[in-house]
């Protein structure tokens, strides 16, 4: 009998479907995916994939930024419960306040956010690409970065740029404290700690290196350490064990869990390409428009 993943493959070339998923899924829906990658590198993956389908294993925003850069295509994602409370925490007429609050300032949203945040935005970035992007920006114009605070404190403290930052936050990289890097540290002395800039500023001032998932991800292949600590959401282990045999990966915390990317399993993957799950992503037109805007503006800043 065919196995699930087995299932899932030939149900994807029959329907001439790619799937692509976080590095922080499961890590059964990683291993049948035909591409693992970061916000930056789905969302690139997505706007050239000659698939007729996407199915997006990731949560909704990642999702609607495949829609909005792929308005021919169907995307499907399997939970469409699986949000980011990231995200949620700034509304269209906050950022619209915030606008008229600041006027003449750029603004520069995280790709974790929502469409309409993405559309009332100039610019979108994501962890991988926020320093270059905000480091473009000229000098003499002023920055509101939502809706991370620690990603925005982290690109202000590198660019020495002043900016309006939104008081959002991951609550899966807040559980990251200094206290648990300092402890696993002991236990691991010869181990680097990479962290997420997601994660808090003291936190953060612990580690060795601060990467965007895809940028540990690139770190670790070329460097010459067998042991890392990793500060950001544990998924990504599976993804740079399997990259990197031969190294050794300690989670800063097994409570760095991101529980909306975990609402997705591998039989939901089956279940949608059968058509008995999933929903499918629609970003109406007149704000996918604009927020399409500030993800090429991205794509485009970041070469
Ligand atoms: S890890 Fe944090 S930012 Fe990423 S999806 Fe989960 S809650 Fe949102």
């Amino acid at each position: 009998m065919a196995s699930i993943a087995e299932k899932i493959r030939s149900l994807a070339r029959q329907q001439n479907a790619v799937i692509l998923a976080h590095t922080y899924q499961p890590a059964d829906v990683q291993d049948v995916a035909d591409y693992v990658g970061d916000s930056y590198g789905l969302s690139i993956e997505a706007s050239r994939t000659p698939a007729d389908i996407i199915v997006f294993c990731g949560v909704m925003f990642m999702a609607e930024t495949a829609a909005i850069l792929n308005p021919k295509k169907r995307v499907l994602i399997p939970e469409p419960g699986a949000g980011c409370p990231m995200a949620d925490m700034i509304t269209a007429d906050e950022l619209s306040r915030l606008k008229v609050q600041y006027p003449g300032h750029i603004v520069v949203c995280y790709v974790n956010s929502t469409a309409d945040i993405k559309a009332l935005s100039d610019i979108c970035c994501t962890s991988s690409n926020a320093l270059r992007i905000v480091q473009k920006i000229p000098a003499d114009r002023g920055v509101i970065f939502v809706p991370d605070k620690h990603l925005g404190g982290w690109v202000q403290e590198k660019t020495g740029r002043s900016m309006v930052l939104w008081d959002g936050f991951c609550p899966t990289h807040a559980r990251i404290t200094p206290d648990l890097i300092t402890a696993v540290r002991a236990q691991h002395p010869e181990a680097t700690v990479l962290i997420h800039p997601e994660a808090p500023k003291a936190s953060r001032d612990l580690a060795d290196h601060v990467f965007s998932t895809g940028g540990m991800c690139d770190f670790v292949k070329k460097d010459g350490n067998r042991e890392y600590i990793i500060a950001t959401e544990t998924g990504i282990i599976h993804t740079l064990s399997k990259q990197n045999p031969g190294k050794r990966f300690y989670a800063v915390s097994e409570h760095a869990l991101c529980p909306n990317m975990k609402k997705i399993s591998i039989e939901l993957v089956a279940e949608t390409l059968e058509g008995a799950a999933g929903q499918v992503v629609a970003v109406p037109e007149e704000i996918a428009a604009k927020a399409r805007r500030s993800l090429s503006k991205m794509i485009e800043m970041s070469s």
